[in-house]
């Protein structure tokens, strides 16, 4: 018999939505700050709660060096030897660090700031050029990170490189948020299974549905928090089908979401645009995909079967276009529920549970639209 079997469904994001709070001068729009913290030690925050995921197809040296003009960050991919990901993370942080006295004007939110992804099995090689080069935060990409060998890497992290937050995950239960959090990490991502490009739970039947997955680790983050002081950020990674779904995330109590197809869309993102049926595309695979698994050969076993699959994403332009207006959305719905912190809207959000209907009731309906 199994240890646990549960009959209460898992919910995703899309099936919640927020209830209002009290709108006064503190909380009106202009009022609202996006600012994030990334490391249970208060050592590194950001300017706004946005990661773009540890992808081939997503965070190369340009669009890592454009989200931390808009104040996120990017963990530059490690699917690529360790001295191509460490030419990277130095081009950004050269490109940060020399003042361009009109970029500061025209980005007021940048961070001078560079994040990578480490896997659990070449770090000592791996970790010390990334140091070198300069990154500011480590992040561990795995899609299981309950495990051991997560453990032992922070560990060496933590022993070699004491001043360098590492982020620890992917992991979808409360028991994975104690073992990680016990081990070290600073800040820990939330999901399995959920990504556009994801066919984890088709493939191995494992995963969950990520607003249940965030619900969870956020009470045990809470726990953890009043027995030690710690407060170990969580990040909500993949599965963002909307702008609402990054809203409806913090409020369940992420400190930020990683998104890896909302940044693969765009200019900045490291592929070429392709043209299909007169509509512009960008190419979108998973890190699990046998394409992406191209460059292990020589190091490691090739995986017997894939974890994700190759797509296209339309095209929607630049990224210092899109990120503003989605930006906007999360200022006004904090600004709506009456919360000027992200902390304040991770403890005062009120949120619900919406049945078909009530979501049918929330889209255009009954009516004939214009350019629908
Ligand atoms: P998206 O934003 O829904 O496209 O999801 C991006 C997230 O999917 C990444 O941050 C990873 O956590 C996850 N991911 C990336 N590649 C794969 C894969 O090949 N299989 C399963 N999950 C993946």
């Amino acid at each position: 018999m199994a240890r646990s079997i549960s009959f209460e469904p898992s919910r995703t994001l899309q099936e919640f939505r927020l209830l209002p709070g009290l709108t006064d001068p503190r909380t009106s729009f202009e009022q609202i700050s996006l600012k994030t913290n990334l490391s249970n030690d208060n050592n590194l925050s950001i300017n706004v709660p946005i990661i773009a995921a540890a992808m081939q197809a997503v965070s190369g040296s340009k669009l890592a060096l454009s989200l931390s003009r808009e104040g996120g960050l990017a963990a530059i991919y490690c699917s690529q030897s360790p001295e191509d990901q460490a030419s990277m993370v130095k081009a950004v942080k050269e490109n940060l660090l020399q003042p361009p006295a009109t970029s500061l004007h025209e980005f007021p939110h940048q961070i001078s700031k560079a994040s990578a992804a480490i896997n659990t099995h070449d770090y000592t090689t791996r970790v010390p050029l990334l140091i070198a080069a300069g990154v500011d935060l480590l992040v561990i990409d795995s899609s299981d990170g309950h495990s051991y060998y997560q453990r032992k890497t922070i560990e060496w992290i933590k022993a070699h490189f004491p001043n360098t937050p590492v982020v620890a995950g992917n992991i979808i239960t409360e028991e994975a948020f104690f073992y990680l959090a016990e081990s070290g990490a600073n800040a820990i991502k939330i999901g399995m299974g959920n990504g556009s490009i994801c066919i984890t739970q088709e493939q191995k039947g494992t995963g969950r549905g990520q607003a249940t997955a965030l619900m969870e680790v956020v009470h045990a983050r809470e726990i953890f928090y009043k027995e030690t002081g710690k407060y170990v950020p969580l990040i909500s990674d993949g599965g963002i089908t909307s702008d609402k779904d990054i809203i409806i995330a913090l409020a369940l109590g992420a400190d930020a979401v990683m998104m890896g197809r909302y940044f693969a869309r765009t200019d900045e993102s490291p592929t070429d645009k392709v043209i299909i049926n007169n509509k512009c595309y960008k190419p979108y695979w998973g890190e699990g995909s046998t394409k992406a698994q191209e460059w292990r050969k020589a190091r490691y076993r090739q995986s017997l079967f894939e974890e994700g699959v190759e797509g296209f994403v339309e095209c929607v332009g630049s990224l210092h276009q899109v990120l503003p207006v989605t930006l906007a959305k999360i200022r006004s719905a904090m600004s709506t529920a009456g919360a000027q912190t992200i902390r304040e809207f991770q403890e005062n959000s009120r949120l619900e549970l919406m049945s078909p209907p009530a979501q049918q009731e929330g889209k255009v309906h009954s009516i004939y639209q214009n350019n629908p």
